[in-house]
């Protein structure tokens, strides 16, 4: 059996409530799935969904996106959701520039906005 879709989920703390709102939309699609979050981040989306197979690393600005961007480099994270807050200046901005060059470089799939992520569900199987 091949392993499940490992799925990174990021969101900037003006972004956390549509990002839940996402994964409450794609909880069939995230169920199944290896999840990787940030701390936060994924504390916010366990609260609604409990029953997700979800990771939480450590929090974004204490390195939990630099853990993300290593599990890209080695080939352990298939796809990115990462709501980035363009409106607010971030403290770890050069953790989350980091973090999208990787998803960048790797060439996987990465959203920063929820458009983008309900584009790269839809493409793939449920
Ligand atoms: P957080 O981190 O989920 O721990 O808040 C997200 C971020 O990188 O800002």
């Amino acid at each position: 059996m091949p392993a499940p879709l490992a799925i990174g989920l990021v969101a900037h703390d003006d972004k956390k409530a549509a990002l839940v709102d996402w994964a409450v939309a794609h909880e069939t699609y995230l169920k199944g799935k290896a999840l990787f979050a940030t701390g936060t981040t994924g504390g916010r989306i366990l609260d609604a969904l409990p029953h997700l197979d979800l990771v939480r690393l450590k929090s974004g600005p204490l390195g939990g996106d630099q853990q993300l961007g290593a599990m890209i480099a080695e080939g352990r994270l298939d796809v990115l959701i990462f709501f980035v807050d363009p409106l607010s200046p971030q403290p770890h901005d050069v953790d989350v520039k980091a973090l999208i060059r990787m998803a960048t470089l790797a060439n996987i799939p990465f959203a920063c906005n929820p458009a983008t992520a309900d584009l790269i569900v839809g493409g793939r199987p449920a």
